[in-house]
C-alpha cells in the first residue's frame, strides 16, 4: 500500500525490478527503471544546484520526450511544483500563466528560449533552462554532471505536487493544485481497477502537459512498474506500427476515429492489446460500436478532469455501455443534484455533478474566490457538468453546466440535438449552442459539418428533425462549416461558437 507515500516514493517502492524497461521511443531510446531513477536523481541535484527548493514551481513547456518524466519526477523529489504548460501557448499567452504561477524556474526548447526571456525576467523567473538533448548547456547536459544519489525532501500527503492549468474549454484558464496524495492515490486506484501489471506495454501518444498523458496514462503505467511506447504526437500508421507489441492505449475520442479509418485496424493487429481506454471528451457511441466491430475490444470510457484526476470508469469486467462513463472510481463519492434546488437528482434526471474523495484538488492556485465558489465545505467539488444517472447505476454526461441552452423558459440540452443530427446521413457531427435572441431568450443553433459530396443543406436537416424533436428543441438556425472549434486537446470550444453567431437574431 503506498497511500501515504510521495509521488516518487510510491512509484520507487513498487518496482521491485528496477532492470525492467521503463519507455521506449519510436526513434530507439531505451530506458530502464534503473535509468530512470538515477536520471531523476541527476535533474534533482541539477535544481537544487539552481537554487530550487520545496515549494518552488518549475514550469516547462517543451515537445514531449522522456526528460518530461523525469523532470516531473525529480521535482516530486525536490519537493518543488511541477507547472507543465501546454506547448501550443504562445509567449502572450505564457505571459498570463508566467505571471500568475510565479514559478522560480521556466524549462522551454533551445528554439524558443530567446522568444521567452523578456516574458519570463518580466515575472521575475530567475533561471531559463532548456530541455531538449543536441544543443549546449541543456537541464540533460548538465544533470550528466551531477551524481544520481538524492536524498528526498521530506513531504507530507497534503504537499502539492504540480499546478495543473485546466484545459480553458469554458473561459480562462484556471491553475489546480494537486498534491502527493491526489496522485499517489488515484494512480494506485486506477492501477487496481484497470488491472494494470509490470506486464503492461501502454502506447503513450498523448501529450505529457495534460493531466491524461501526464497523470492518468505516466503515473498509472509507473505505478504498475510496466513500460511504455512513448510517441511525440499521435500518429495512426505509427500506432498500428507498434500495437502488436502493446497491451494497452490511453486516448482522447480522435484517436479512435483516425484509427478507424487506418487499413491497418483489424482483429489480428490488435490481438495482443488487453485494454483501449478514452476519456477527456465524449466518445460517439457510433465509434464505440465501429470500433468493437472492426476489433472486438470494447472501448473503456471513463470521465476525470484537471481538479479531481479520474471520477468514474466504465467497468473492467463486465458491460461498457457507450454513451456513459461507467461507475464511480473505489473512494470515489458522486453524486447529482438539481441546480435550482440542490436536491437530489432522481434516477434519470439531469442535474450538477458533483464528486468527492482522495481524487479532488486542493483549490485554486492564488484564487481562493474561484476555489470557494467550486469547492464545498463538506468536500464536494462542483465540476460545472450535467449528467445523470440511469438504472443500473451507470453515470452519463450531458454536457456542461455552461452550454444548457435556455429558450422560451425550457432547458434544452444540446447533447440530444446533437444525437439526432449525427444520426442523419452524410452528417461528419455537430454542435449545439444557444445565441441570444430577442423573443426566446435564447436560440437553438447548431454548427453542422458534413462529409465530402453529401447533399444535406439547413432547411433538409431542419426538415430531417422535425418530428424527431420537440419544436422548441428545433434549430433555429443551422450553420454548415468545414470544421468545429477545437482547443488542443480536441475539445469543442462552444463560447468560440456563441461569440461567431452572437449577432445571428439582432
Ligand atoms: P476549463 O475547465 O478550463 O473550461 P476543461 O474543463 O475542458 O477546461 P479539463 O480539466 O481538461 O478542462 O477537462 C475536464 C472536462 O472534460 C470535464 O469537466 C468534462 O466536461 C470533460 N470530459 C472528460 N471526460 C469526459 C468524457 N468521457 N465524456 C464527456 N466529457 C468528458
Ligand atoms: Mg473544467
Amino acid at each position: 500500500d503506498v497511500a501515504g507515500l510521495p509521488l516518487f516514493a510510491a512509484i520507487r517502492a513498487c518496482n521491485r525490478d528496477p532492470a525492467r524497461p521503463f519507455l521506449e521511443t519510436p526513434e530507439g531510446r531505451r530506458m530502464s527503471y534503473d535509468d530512470l531513477f538515477s536520471a531523476t536523481g541527476r535533474f534533482a541535484n541539477t535544481l537544487r544546484d539552481l537554487g530550487v527548493a520545496k515549494g518552488d514551481r518549475v514550469a516547462v513547456q517543451a515537445q514531449k520526450s522522456p526528460e518530461v518524466v523525469i523532470l516531473l519526477l525529480a521535482c516530486a523529489r525536490i519537493g518543488a511544483i511541477f507547472l507543465p504548460l501546454n506547448t501550443a501557448y504562445t509567449v502572450a499567452e505564457l505571459d498570463y500563466f508566467l505571471g500568475d504561477a510565479e514559478p522560480s524556474l521556466l524549462v522551454c526548447d533551445s528554439a524558443a528560449r530567446e522568444a521567452l526571456a523578456p516574458v519570463a525576467t518580466r515575472h521575475g523567473v530567475s533561471a531559463i533552462e532548456t530541455l531538449d538533448a543536441g544543443g549546449t548547456g541543456s537541464l540533460s547536459d548538465r544533470a550528466a554532471r551531477f551524481e544520481a544519489d538524492f536524498n528526498d525532501a521530506d513531504l507530507g500527503p497534503d504537499d502539492l505536487a504540480a499546478i495543473l492549468y485546466t484545459s480553458g474549454t469554458t473561459g480562462r484558464s484556471k491553475g489546480a493544485m494537486l498534491s502527493h496524495a491526489n496522485l499517489v492515490t488515484n494512480a494506485q486506484t486506477l492501477v487496481d481497477y484497470w488491472r494494470f501489471t509490470g506486464d503492461d506495454v501502454l502506447l503513450h501518444a498523448l501529450p505529457t502537459f495534460h493531466t491524461h498523458g501526464l497523470f492518468v496514462a505516466t503515473n498509472t503505467l509507473l505505478l504498475a512498474g510496466g513500460s511504455m511506447i512513448f510517441m511525440e504526437k499521435f500518429d495512426a500508421d505509427a500506432i498500428m506500427a507498434h500495437m502488436p507489441r502493446a497491451t494497452t492505449m490511453m486516448g482522447v475520442p480522435t484517436f479512435y476515429t483516425r484509427l478507424l479509418q487506418h487499413p491497418g485496424l483489424t482483429r489480428e493487429a490488435s490481438a495482443h492489446m488487453r485494454l483501449f481506454v478514452s476519456g477527456s471528451a465524449p466518445l460517439l457511441a457510433e465509434t464505440h460500436r465501429a470500433f468493437e466491430a472492426k476489433t472486438g475490444h470494447a472501448i473503456l470510457e471513463r470521465y476525470g478532469m484537471t481538479e479531481t484526476n479520474m471520477n468514474t470508469s466504465n467497468p473492467y469486467d463486465g458491460d461498457r455501455i457507450p454513451g456513459t462513463v461507467g461507475f464511480p472510481l473505489p473512494g470515489v463519492e458522486l453524486r447529482i443534484l438539481e441546480p435550482e434546488t440542490g436536491a437530489p437528482c432522481a434516477v434519470e434526471e439531469i442535474g450538477i455533478i458533483e464528486v468527492r474523495g482522495p481524487n479532488v484538488f486542493k483549490g485554486y492556485w492564488r484564487n481562493p474566490g474561484k476555489t470557494a465558489e467550486e469547492l464545498r465545505a463538506d468536500g464536494f467539488f462542483i465540476t460545472g457538468d450535467l449528467g445523470k444517472i440511469d438504472d443500473r447505476g451507470y453515470v452519463h454526461i450531458v454536457g456542461r453546466g455552461k452550454d444548457l441552452i435556455i429558450t422560451g423558459g425550457y432547458n434544452v440540452y444540446p447533447k440530444e440535438i446533437e444525437t439526432e443530427i449525427d444520426a442523419l446521413d452524410g452528417v461528419v457531427e455537430s454542435a449545439v449552442f444557444g445565441v441570444a435572441h430577442p423573443d426566446f431568450g435564447e436560440a437553438v443553433t447548431a454548427a453542422v459539418v458534413l462529409h465530402e459530396g453529401a447533399t444535406l443543406d439547413e432547411a433538409s436537416i431542419t426538415g430531417a428533425l422535425a418530428d424527431k424533436l420537440a419544436r422548441f428543441k428545433q434549430p433555429k438556425h443551422v450553420a454548415i462549416v468545414q470544421e468545429l472549434p477545437r482547443n488542443t486537446m480536441g475539445k469543442v470550444q462552444k463560447n468560440v461558437l456563441r461569440e461567431t453567431y452572437a449577432d445571428l437574431f439582432r
